[in-house]
C-alpha cells in the first residue's frame, strides 16, 4: 500500500466552493497503445462489422447520458454538445473514412480509427463541407469513446462512494452525465482553463472545480482524501486534520454567504455614494435567459450567438436567428439585450462552414467579423434575424473582434445595407437600434480613442483583450500562470478604452471573465466602467461588492494601482483594501 503523503496542487479556479471528500480517479486519459494488426482479405468485413458494433454501442452510450442529462434538468448547452457528439460519432465521412482504410490498406479498425481522426484532427476535409467541425476536443472524445469500445475498455459508468472527489486527466460532457450528482463534491482535471468544458460543466452544476492540475491523476491515489479549493485553484491531497478543519470551516463560511447574497441578487447594485451600477448576465442559450433574470440580471450585456451555429449541419436560416432572438428580447425587455454577431472560429469550435479550414493559428485567423466580412451573406442572414427582433424589444447589436477602423466601417455599412433592404420590403425593426463593438483586440483598445465616434458604445471582452495582449493561449494550462487580469498592460487598455469612450459620452460595458471576479470590481468602478456582464452565478456577488463600496475611494485605488508595477503586487494591494473594507465578503479566502 502506497503511503498517503500530503501535497498541494496548484491550477485554475474553474467553478468556486470548497469540497472535502475521497478520491475516484477516472481513467479518461487519451488511449496511447492500440493494437496495429495486418489483415487479410478474409478479416475485412469483420474488422468493419466491429467497427460497426462499437458505434452502436458508443451511440447507445452518448444517448444514455443525454438522457440522464435531461432527466436532470441540467442546462441545455450540455446536451447539446452531447448532441454534437452524436452527430459526429454517426456522420458518414468519419465511418467511410475508417471502412475505407480497413478496406483498402487492411489494417484493423483501431488503427483505421485511429489514422482517420488523425486525418481529422490535422485536415478538416475541404470537400467536406458538410462534416460537422465542432471541436478539435470534441473529436477527441468521440474518437476516444469509440476506441474504448473497440478494445473492449469500459467506458465511464462509475459506481460512485459518497463524498467523491472526480479526479481525471479531462472530463466530456458525457462522463459528467453518468456522474451522480447527490455524491459528487467536486472535480480536479489535469488539463483545461477557465474556458475548458469542465469548467462550463462544473459552474453550471455548481460543483467547487479546479483545473488544468496538469498531474493531478498521476500523482492523486484512488481513495486520498482531498480538499478541492475552487475558490483559489488548490487541491491538498491527504490534508492533515487541523487542515481539513480550516477548510471545512471556510466551505461554511462560503456556503452562508451565497446564500445570503442569492436572497439579494434581485436588488440594485448601488454605490455607498448612490451610484447605480448597471450588472447584466452573459447568455449562450436562449433557453437559459430565465435562469440569468433570476439570478439579477438587469439586462443581457452579451448574447453570444455563435451557439446557435452548433449542433446542425447546416448554417441557421433567417427564421432561425429572428425566432432565437425575438424569444430573448421579449423575455429580457424592457431591459436591454445586447446580440453579438457571429463569433465562430478561433478556439470556440469548428462549424458546418467551408470557410473555416484547420488554421495553424486560429485564434488569429478567420474568427469572428472577419469571417462575416467574407461571409456577407450568411452576416446579413444574422442581421435582419436581430434587426426583425428589435421590433419586439429592446436590443442592440454589436461586432466581436473589431480590429481597426476599416472593419468597423464596412460592418456597419452591411447593416446599414440590411436595414434599407428590410425598409424596401416593409420589415418593421427598430430604426435606432444601438450598434457596438468588442474591445477585446488590443489594436482596437489603442485606437479607442478613434472607434468611439462612430459607435454607441463599447463592450471590454477582457478574455480575448487578455490572451492577445499577453501573448497566451487563454485555454493552455501550461501558460495559464500567466493570465493575469491586473497585468499593468491590461488595466491601461481598458482605462484608455474606457476614458476615450466617455470622452465622447458612450457607456463601456465589461463583458469578460474578468467582469465576474468582485476583487476586480473597485478598480473597474474606480475606472469608471457603466455595465458589468457576467455569467449567471457571478451577478449576486459583483452585486454585493458594488454595494460596499464608494466610487471616490474606488478612484483613489485606482490611482494607486497605476503606480504598481506588477500584476502580483496590485493584486497582494486589493487583497488587503478588500479585507480591510468589506471583510465579510472575502472572509473565506
Ligand atoms: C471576451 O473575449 O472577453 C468575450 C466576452 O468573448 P468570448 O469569451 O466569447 O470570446
Ligand atoms: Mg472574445
Amino acid at each position: 500500500m502506497k503511503t498517503r503523503q500530503v501535497h498541494i496542487l496548484h491550477g485554475v479556479p474553474a467553478s468556486a466552493g470548497i469540497a472535502v471528500g475521497y478520491a475516484v480517479l477516472l481513467d479518461t486519459k487519451k488511449i496511447e497503445r492500440y493494437p496495429k494488426i495486418r489483415i487479410t482479405e478474409s478479416l475485412i468485413e469483420d474488422e468493419i462489422s466491429r467497427f460497426d458494433v462499437a458505434v452502436d454501442l458508443s451511440r447507445r452510450q452518448i444517448n444514455e447520458a443525454k438522457k440522464k442529462l435531461e432527466a436532470q434538468h441540467i442546462t441545455k448547452e450540455h446536451v447539446f454538445i452531447l448532441e454534437t457528439h452524436l452527430m459526429m460519432l454517426t456522420d458518414p465521412s468519419l465511418q467511410s473514412r475508417v471502412k475505407e482504410l480497413i478496406n483498402k490498406d487492411h489494417i484493423n479498425a483501431e488503427w483505421a480509427l485511429k489514422t482517420a481522426l488523425q486525418e481529422i484532427e490535422k485536415d478538416f476535409d475541404p470537400i467536406g463541407d458538410e462534416y460537422i467541425r465542432s471541436r478539435i476536443a470534441d473529436t477527441t472524445f468521440v474518437g476516444e469513446r469509440l476506441m474504448r469500445n473497440l478494445i473492449g475498455k469500459k467506458t465511464s459508468g462509475f459506481h460512485m462512494l459518497e463524498n467523491s472527489i472526480i479526479v481525471a486527466h479531462d472530463l466530456s460532457p458525457a462522463d459528467t452525465a453518468m456522474l451522480n450528482k447527490e455524491k459528487v463534491l467536486g472535480f480536479a482535471t489535469d488539463v483545461g482553463g477557465l474556458t475548458s468544458h469542465t469548467s462550463i460543466i462544473a459552474h453550471s452544476l455548481e460543483i467547487p472545480a479546479v483545473v488544468g492540475l496538469e498531474n493531478a491523476s498521476a500523482s492523486i491515489n484512488p481513495g486520498d482524501k482531498l480538499i478541492v479549493d475552487g475558490i483559489s485553484g488548490v487541491v491538498i491531497v491527504n490534508p492533515s486534520e487541523s487542515q481539513i478543519s480550516d477548510y471545512e470551516h471556510r466551505a461554511r463560511s462560503y456556503l452562508s454567504v451565497e446564500l445570503r447574497l442569492k436572497e439579494k441578487s434581485k436588488l440594485p447594485a448601488i454605490t455607498k455614494d448612490g451610484t447605480h451600477v448597471e450588472v447584466k448576465g452573459n447568455l449562450e442559450f436562449r433557453e437559459e435567459v430565465r435562469t440569468v433574470l433570476d439570478h439579477g440580471a438587469e439586462g443581457i450585456g452579451l448574447y453570444r450567438t455563435e451557439f446557435l451555429y452548433l449542433n446542425r449541419n447546416d448554417i441557421p436560416l433567417e427564421e432561425d436567428h429572428f425566432e432565437a432572438y425575438k424569444a430573448v428580447v421579449e423575455a429580457v425587455s424592457p431591459y436591454n439585450t445586447v446580440i453579438r454577431t457571429l463569433d465562430l472560429g478561433g478556439d470556440k469550435f469548428y462549424s458546418s462552414l467551408g470557410e473555416l479550414k484547420n488554421e495553424m493559428n486560429p485564434v488569429m485567423g478567420l474568427r469572428a467579423i472577419r469571417l462575416c466580412l467574407r461571409e456577407v451573406e450568411m452576416f446579413k442572414t444574422q442581421l435582419r434575424g436581430i434587426l426583425r427582433a428589435s421590433h419586439y424589444g429592446n436590443t442592440s447589436v454589436m461586432f466581436p473582434m473589431i480590429s481597426g477602423m476599416e472593419e468597423l466601417r464596412r460592418a456597419k455599412d452591411i447593416l446599414d445595407e440590411t436595414k434599407h433592404d428590410l425598409r424596401k420590403q416593409g420589415i418593421p425593426f427598430d430604426e435606432n437600434i444601438p450598434v457596438g463593438i468588442m474591445v477585446e483586440v488590443p489594436s482596437a483598445a489603442t485606437i479607442a480613442d478613434i472607434l468611439a465616434h462612430d459607435v454607441d458604445f463599447f463592450s471590454i471582452g477582457t478574455n480575448d483583450l487578455i490572451q492577445y495582449a499577453l501573448a497566451i493561449d487563454r485555454g493552455n494550462e501550461y501558460v495559464n500562470y500567466l493570465y493575469e487580469p491586473l497585468h499593468p498592460a491590461v488595466l491601461r487598455l481598458i482605462k484608455f478604452t474606457i476614458d476615450a469612450a466617455h470622452n465622447v459620452g458612450i457607456p463601456v460595458s465589461m463583458c469578460g471573465e474578468m467582469a465576474g471576479r468582485e476583487i476586480y470590481t473597485p478598480i473597474l468602478l474606480g475606472m469608471g466602467i457603466d455595465i458589468l456582464s457576467t455569467n449567471a452565478f457571478a451577478i449576486s456577488h459583483v452585486k454585493e461588492m458594488t454595494r460596499k463600496i464608494d466610487l471616490e475611494k474606488c478612484r483613489s485605488i485606482v490611482e494607486h494601482i497605476f503606480s504598481i508595477k506588477t500584476a502580483q503586487e496590485i493584486y497582494d494591494f486589493m487583497s488587503r483594501e478588500i479585507i480591510e473594507n468589506t471583510p465579510d465578503i472575502f472572509d473565506i479566502t
